[in-house]
């Protein structure tokens, strides 16, 4: 059945925008958009968006959704020193702890909070290693059930030992070839990051990944543990030894990209590949600051995540240009054209995952839409629209009202639908306070 949302102010982040604008859409698509109130479509259901801003959903390219039933964990100790101590005191110990059911339903408050940040497809990058098989189903049933596009993987590393590491590479095979709705799910190869991975493990992983023609999805030189160890261990820094792989390559998501020097960026400027900037879990892990701007500067293409820490891609798009500001001393950093860049590197790696044309309001494109609960209390065009959703989310907060994807509310007038949002977070609580009891 076709929909009209009538009444809006319709904007993209590739320069479309229309103060007093209209859309229809014909099942998963965008058929006609433009400005104007929207035509006659007999039957069709109105929207009427009452001067609030329209635009597509957005991405997070980078998330742990494991991560949601950590807030407010309680540690008995927590006092590191280094990005190895975080990691060894908190993560290594929550997901440890994590079964099939904590996984489940970390999935769906992690997705819940995607959905309240108007973000409608993400790329998570997931560890339980006391439940690797069939996590990755728990989290596809999840995401399922709130609505949203994702694109998962399972975290092959070393700490557990060579039977853990296996079956991290076996559930990554497994998801690969599970059944799965077409242009909702997809799949990368996980790997948790260089220092934790010896080479048998890193050629084992490749094996499985090139017969399955998977990119890679691996953090890289978040902290300094990573080239300490590759310079170490094998002579060489980190992403030379992740070249040695193969790994660095088109379809690749290579997360942080922060203790890399001149001659590692010429590499990855040469390989293909993604680099994933999450600015506000640097800040809060203390790892330093990606060199963004060279990297921009050197053709490097280079995505926005959240790393876990929340799902507002919006405040983490804005903290990337904060940060910016504050490293290099200078206000101009950062400016509009390479933000938007980030963003619009978001869409194209979601447009490659899920095989479907996403984030234009343009005839063809997929029907991922947001009516954010915004009024402007300032006048807004095509130059603006980035501001006025960056100061808009950090001055007021501003949220979605209504979520389509693929054409239908997930969120409406605020609601969750088609899913008990109050019992799901209840159940989630409880999984919780089991959860936290087992570290
Ligand atoms: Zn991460």
């Amino acid at each position: 059945m076709a929909q009209v949302i009538t009444g809006a102010r319709v904007g993209d982040l590739f320069g479309t925008y229309w103060e007093n604008g209209h859309i229809v859409l014909e099942g998963d698509r965008i058929a006609r958009a433009g400005p104007g109130p929207a035509p006659d479509v007999p039957g069709a259901e109105v929207l009427d968006a009452d001067g609030r801003l329209v635009t597509p959903g957005l991405v997070n390219a980078h998330a742990h959704l494991y991560s949601a039933l950590a807030r407010g964990i309680p540690l008995k100790r927590f006092d590191p020193t280094s990005f190895g101590e975080i990691l060894e005191q908190l993560w290594w110990k929550l997901d440890r702890a994590l079964d099939l059911d904590a996984v489940h339903r970390s999935g769906v408050v992690g997705a819940l909070g995607h959905l309240r940040s108007g973000v409608t497809a993400l790329f998570d990058h997931h560890a339980s290693p006391a439940a690797i098989e069939g996590s990755l189903t728990q989290l596809k049933w999840a995401l399922t059930e709130v609505g949203l596009r994702a694109d998962l993987c399972y975290e092959v590393t070393d700490r557990g030992g060579a039977a853990e590491r296996n079956a991290g590479i076996q559930e990554n095979v497994r998801f690969a070839r599970e059944e799965r709705v077409p242009g909702f799910f997809a799949s990368h190869m996980g790997l948790h990051a260089s220092f934790t991975l010896s080479d048998d493990a890193l050629a084992k992983a490749r094996t499985a990944a090139e017969d399955l023609g998977l990119g890679y999805h691996v953090h890289l030189a978040e902290g300094k543990e990573d080239p300490v160890d590759a310079l170490g261990k094998h002579g060489v820094r980190t992403a030379e030894r992740l070249d040695r792989f193969r790994i660095l390559r088109e379809g690749s998501l290579l997360i942080h990209g922060i203790q890399v020097s001149g001659v590692e960026l010429d590499l990855l400027s040469k390989r293909g590949g993604t680099v994933v900037h999450n600015p506000r879990s640097n800040m809060n892990n203390a790892v330093g600051v990606a060199p963004v701007p060279a990297m921009l500067a050197k053709g490097i293409r280079v995505a926005l995540g959240t790393d876990g820490f929340g799902s507002d891609i919006l405040t983490e798009a804005l903290t990337a240009r904060l940060l910016a500001h504050h490293a290099s001393n200078d206000p101009t950093t950062l400016p509009d054209p390479q933000l938007l860049a980030l963003l619009q590197e978001n869409y194209a790696l979601a447009e490659r995952a899920f095989g479907a044309p996403l984030g234009k309001v343009a005839p063809g494109y997929t029907a991922d839409l947001v009516v954010w609960d915004y009024v402007p209390p300032t006048p807004l065009d095509a130059g603006s629209l980035l501001g006025h959703l960056l100061f808009g989310a950090i001055s007021e907060g501003i949220r979605p009202r209504t979520v389509l994807v693929a054409g239908v509310p997930k969120l409406q007038d605020g609601v969750v639908t088609g899913f008990d949002e109050e019992a799901a977070l209840a159940a989630a609580g409880e999984a919780a306070r089991k959860l936290w009891k087992r570290i």
